[in-house]
């Protein structure tokens, strides 16, 4: 989504017209992208963790090339915690920022072995104090990991972005946009909201134009933003 993209409003949508109709987009979402679920690999919560925070500007596919090797020498919090920082810069190389992201996995692996006795806590904001692991990436583990504790929203850069064109919300910082999606969306859907948001980001909604003629019908005929790019659509 370009800093330009201006979008317009759903006029004079009332706060429960708006929370309706998230609703049935959200229906919409379900039946669009039944199989959405989480792109990275990972057999336990520490594994989930540690495949997020080198997510960061990374793609999940390459991720998932790494972090085979990497759990095979480092399971688990304490290994990581001994592991020499040579051994993870040159195993998370292929990640990118691969000297801050070692460290952060050193760091975030002793925090863990020392405060949480090696077990993953399970909450957001325990989560969230864990050297590389931000909001975002304590949500995708608590929502993947820990349902029931959900406490918010991953946004990522397709969540900022289709949020924002469904007219769920005007805001720009995903802590906003989180907050507003918390107010519309009602919490049976939090822990699939990022996955269904992400495939439709992918495949449909894309940065910078998005593909309004193969969108969903159910989706299309309820966004505010349909068919705004037609005449900026590159010829195939
Ligand atoms: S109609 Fe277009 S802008 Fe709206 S969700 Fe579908 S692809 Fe995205």
């Amino acid at each position: 989504m370009s800093a330009q993209e201006k979008l317009p409003p759903v006029a004079g949508e009332r706060i429960s017209e708006r929370r309706a109709r998230t609703e049935r987009l959200m229906q919409a979402f379900h039946e669009a992208y039944p199989d959405a679920h989480c792109a990275l690999t990972y057999e336990t919560p520490f594994q989930l963790l540690i495949a997020t925070i080198l997510s960061a500007q990374c793609t999940d596919a390459r991720v998932n090339e790494v972090t085979p090797a990497l759990f095979d020498a480092y399971p688990d919090a304490r290994s990581m915690a001994a592991a020499p920082i040579a051994d993870l810069e040159r195993l998370v190389m292929p990640t990118g920022f691969f000297r801050q992201k070692a460290k952060n996995l050193l760091a975030g692996a002793q925090r863990i072995v020392d405060v949480y006795d090696g077990e993953i806590p399970e909450t957001v904001e325990e989560l969230a104090t864990i050297p590389g692991a931000a909001r975002k990436t304590a949500n995708v583990v608590v929502s993947n990991c820990f349902p029931e504790n959900a406490a918010g929203i991953a946004v990522d850069t397709h969540v900022q972005r289709i949020a924002r064109r469904l007219g769920i919300t005007r805001q720009w910082e995903p802590p906003k946009i989180e907050a507003e999606l918390m107010k519309f969306v009602s919490r049976d859907h939090w822990n699939m909201l990022t996955h269904l948001m992400i495939d439709h980001g992918r495949a449909i909604c894309k940065a910078p134009i998005p593909r309004c003629d193969e969108c969903p019908l159910a989706i299309a005929s309820e966004c505010p933003s349909q068919g705004r790019w037609d005449a900026r659509r590159p010829r195939a």
